[in-house]
């Protein structure tokens, strides 16, 4: 068993621990990183396809108001490339397929004033928010009792407006109308500032791509912490008496002042904590549930849909594949075509073989944008509910109730140990950028006490 002795163990190597830990290091503070996997980056992860090119099966884009990401990916020396988006889109709606170009596609007219006013009411009532602490948002408790199905059934009037809104709503979350609460939606609204900032492309939180893939950032941002990081090594226990932290991993064991536990809350839920946890912050654990999403793409000689003058976006209500992107490496070779199954349809797809998955996404293709399409070079999925280090995304959402009754638990820190991660975030949580500032907030939280001096340590050698 290795033995580490620090000031801060951090518990995950992604955005958000990294993060941390950097932060902690230029405080002057000795940490330890421990990560389950033998890789850095958590949910973000890149999947080589030949001559030194990439494309990410996790999370990739980054775009305006996420600036922690856009400076940490320069601190570190990667490059930023905008989605391709030139051309036009293509919509598959009632049977249809349609050419359009810009943001609104060309669908019945009612259809989409109801969805634009439906916006409306959204970015207005997000206005309302308290982001740091969303239940104490006037009329917090009703806003909470209702799920966005039940919003959408008074707000949304035509059934081609809830089709799109549950469109959105599935690319978003992960997640069915049915699964979130209207307070949680409001929140996520707020914290990245308007809800075409999530949906759109340029000037959106899909506008730009990492040259080299968005995992270059997370390891250029860990090589500084050298062997500080840890790998494959799963943190099963936290022991917490007096000063003394004790954070026990397969192989490794360390002791410190404040621990820092940097993922997913439900997996937070699942580590082994001496004495429990109190009820209240294990009850939030219970109600964090991951989206479910398979990000699927296809890889073809070349992107030939350019040369049909097509952008490779497109939206269809039929899929399985919904929403649909150009994933070409930043020179356009070779062609990739990215899918996501999301919410009910990720739920149906995880649980087939990949060669079913692979037929029903690449069929998608098809429909759209020819033949050709019929016929990649190679297939890639992921299904993040199968990853035991984190069973699910893109992130965590709130049901009903959540937010009012377990949100203050969120972030409260317990004791000596401390609360990070993309869904601790207020702002852009769920998202890369979200992470990281959760990481900064965390570690300043640390430091802070540290500096109180609050803490006594002393290293017992029995503890547990
Ligand atoms: C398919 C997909 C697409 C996405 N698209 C985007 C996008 O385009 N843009 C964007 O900004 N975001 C996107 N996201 C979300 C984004 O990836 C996450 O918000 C972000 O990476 C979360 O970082 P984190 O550090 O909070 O958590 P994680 O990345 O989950 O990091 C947690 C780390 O802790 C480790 N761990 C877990 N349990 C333990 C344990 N017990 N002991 C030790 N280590 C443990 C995990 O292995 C992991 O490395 C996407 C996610 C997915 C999956």
């Amino acid at each position: 068993m290795a033995e580490h002795e620090v000031d801060v163990a951090v518990v995950g190597a992604g955005f958000a621990g990294i993060a941390a830990a950097r932060e902690l290091e230029r405080q002057g503070l000795s940490v330890v990183v421990l990560e389950a996997r033998d890789r850095v980056g958590g949910r973000v992860l890149n999947e080589p396809i030949g001559d030194g090119k990439v494309v990410e099966v996790g999370g990739q884009w980054v775009g305006p108001g996420q600036e922690r990401l856009y400076a940490l990916a320069r601190e570190v020396g990667v490059e930023t490339f905008p989605t391709h988006s030139a051309g036009e889109n293509l919509i598959e709606w009632g049977g249809a397929l349609k050419r359009y170009t810009g943001t609104i596609p060309r669908i019945n007219a009612a259809v989409l004033a109801d969805v634009g006013q439906a916006q409306a009411k959204l970015d207005r009532l997000s206005r309302k928010v308290d982001v740091e602490a969303p239940w104490r948002t006037p009329g917090a408790e009703k806003l909470d009792a209702q799920t966005f199905w039940t919003w959408m059934r008074r707000n949304v009037y035509t059934p081609g407006g809830r089709v799109l809104m549950e469109l959105g709503i599935e690319a978003v979350w992960a997640a069915e109308p049915a699964d979130v609460s209207l307070l949680h939606v409001l929140f996520y609204i707020a914290s990245a500032g308007k809800y075409d900032l999530l949906l759109d492309t340029a000037g959106g939180a899909q506008q730009d791509r990492f040259v080299g893939g968005s995992q270059l950032v997370a390891l250029r941002a860990a090589e500084s912490l050298g062997d500080r990081v840890v790998l494959g090594a799963p943190v099963r226990r936290i022991v917490h008496r007096g000063g003394t932290m004790n954070v026990i991993a397969d192989g490794h064991t360390a002791w410190c002042k404040r621990v820092v536990v940097a993922i997913p809350p439900p997996l937070a839920g699942r580590i082994a904590y001496d004495p429990p946890l109190p009820g209240h912050r294990d009850q939030l654990t219970q109600r964090m549930p991951m989206g479910s999403v398979v990000k699927c793409m296809a890889i073809y000689d070349e992107p030939f849909w350019r040369d049909d003058g097509l952008s490779g976006q497109a939206t269809s209500d039929t899929g399985p594949a919904k929403v649909i992107f150009d994933n070409s490496p930043p020179d356009g070779s070779p062609g990739v075509l990215l899918g996501f199954l999301e919410g009910r349809r990720a739920r149906e797809f995880t649980r087939v073989p990949q060669d079913e998955r692979r037929e029903a996404v690449v069929g998608t293709f098809a429909r759209l944008f020819g033949p050709r399409a019929a016929k990649p070079e190679r297939y890639i999925d992921k299904s993040w509910a199968e990853e035991e280090w984190t069973r699910g995304c893109y992130g965590c959402y709130l049901p009903t109730g959540g937010w009012t009754t377990y949100g203050d638990a969120l972030r409260a820190p317990i004791g000596r140990i401390h609360w990070a991660g993309t869904e601790t975030a207020s702002v852009w949580m769920g998202y890369i950028d979200g992470a990281i500032r959760s990481g900064e907030r965390v570690a300043a939280e640390v430091a802070g006490a540290l500096e109180a001096g609050s803490d006594r340590y002393v290293r017992p050698h029995a503890l547990g």
